[in-house]
């Protein structure tokens, strides 16, 4: 793939960042540096600002991209974790089709950009509309140009097992056929509680056929872990290790109701976690205070908007109120960027031969974002989409979504 290349900076510390194709080619530290050698490359003036790694969102839901437009309340409010899932995330799920879970990756995955993200981690759900639902977010995380790694979380909690299989076979047709170079496919399952021994032994196949990890909620709350005793197993983790699930790699997102000692074993099995303080917060599902015992713990927004500095804040506001250390905490952002670096097989820092995943900041605002090498963001606009039609469509489809979930309740 060849595209012309880009040059930013200097920015306000004196660097200038070369790029060429999707990597960065080289750095330099000069307030007069010239772009010599690099004819035709664009020049991206970042005067007064900083040029930074783009943030990773390590586990979210775009298929909630729509939520922000008024979104209508339960007709019960909702008491306990199981119920925020019964009464508000599966309804919204069981009512997108195509047009529904286009427009959602759309305003999520803009704003995402907006707000800096240059890579996130998808787990998606849309049970009426399964096969092809993938290429549907691949699609738009391609043309809008956002690193992007999803899966479609299997789940039996519909119709079974034939669902869950549904939902396999499209991990399996997405990551045959994906050849989108912003975009990986995983196997993914909803959580746990949602499904039998059987289905899960066949993701572990699954996996293992593709050669790729699988993404999983664990222990987001109590409910799981009991479900997972009531089977025979000491917790969700020690169920996935004995039937064998989750290959080194995979994403275990939450672990709130999680042992230190199963911690442990995660970590030493190569496994990561992500945690979600925002939404730890808004279900009420408690802190997860034993992931400190993993040294491969990163951050996510789970559904929340892609705004990784407010997620951050939240995370610090969050330790010290459980009286956690905060370097306890620290690094959660960059160990998305090494989570990114396994499933592309390549360096995201801001060096030389790394991936030209890239943003620039000044103050607040974020003014230029690069992913692999394409200038996705200039002066605070997309370049790739009209973010007024995203958000006119986006509009639209939510209000045809709302009036199908009403129809359902
Ligand atoms: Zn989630």
């Amino acid at each position: 793939m060849s595209q012309p290349g880009l040059i930013l900076g200097p920015d306000e510390t004196g660097l200038t960042v070369f790029i060429e194709g999707d990597r960065i080619r080289e750095t330099r530290n000069s307030k007069t540096a010239q772009g010599a050698g690099t004819s035709g490359a664009q020049a991206v003036d970042c005067t007064g600002g900083r040029i930074q790694p783009g943030f990773v969102n390590s586990h979210t839901h775009v298929y909630s991209g729509l939520a922000p437009f008024d979104m209508p309340a339960p007709a019960m409010a909702p008491e306990n974790f199981v119920q925020i899932l019964e009464r508000v995330w599966w309804p919204l799920d069981e009512a997108l089709d195509e047009a529904a879970l286009r427009a959602s990756a759309e305003f999520y995955l803009a704003n995402a950009l907006l707000y800096g993200t240059t890579s996130l981690v998808d787990h998606h759900e849309s049970p009426n509309f399964i096969d092809g639902s993938l290429d549907v977010i691949a699609d738009v995380a391609s043309q809008l140009g956002i690193r992007a790694v999803i899966a479609y979380g299997a789940t039996e909690r519909n119709r079974g097992r034939d669902e869950a299989a549904e939902g396999m076979r499209e991990c399996r047709r997405f990551v045959r056929e994906n050849r989108r170079p912003l975009v990986r496919g995983m196997v993914g399952v909803h959580a746990s509680f949602t499904v039998s021994d059987e289905t899960l032994r066949e993701v572990g196949d699954v996996c293992r056929e593709l050669d790729v990890p699988l993404h999983i909620h664990v222990a987001e709350d109590m409910a799981d872990v009991v479900d997972a005793q009531a089977r025979g197993y000491l917790d969700p983790w020690d169920r996935l290790r004995r039937l064998n699930v989750a290959p080194a790699g995979s994403i275990l997102a939450h672990c709130v109701h999680t042992s230190a000692e199963s911690v442990r074993a995660i970590d030493e099995a190569g496994l990561w976690i992500v945690q979600n303080p925002r939404s730890n917060r808004g279900n009420g599902v408690g802190y997860p205070r034993s992931i400190r015992e993993s040294k491969r713990v990163a951050l996510g927004t789970d559904g929340y908007p892609a705004y990784m500095k407010e997620e951050r804040a939240v995370l610090a506001l969050d330790a010290a109120e459980h009286g956690e250390r905060s370097e306890a905490v620290d690094g959660r952002l960059d160990a998305g960027r090494k989570l990114m670096g396994e499933i592309f097989d390549a360096d995201f820092d801001l060096a030389p031969g790394s991936m030209a995943d890239l943003i620039v900041v000044e103050g607040d605002r974020v003014r230029h974002v690069v992913v692999g090498g394409r200038l996705v963001v200039a002066e605070g606009k997309l370049t790739s989409a009209d973010m007024e039609y995203i958000r006119t469509r986006a509009e639209a489809e939510a209000s045809r979504l709302w009036s199908r979930l009403e129809q359902r309740r």
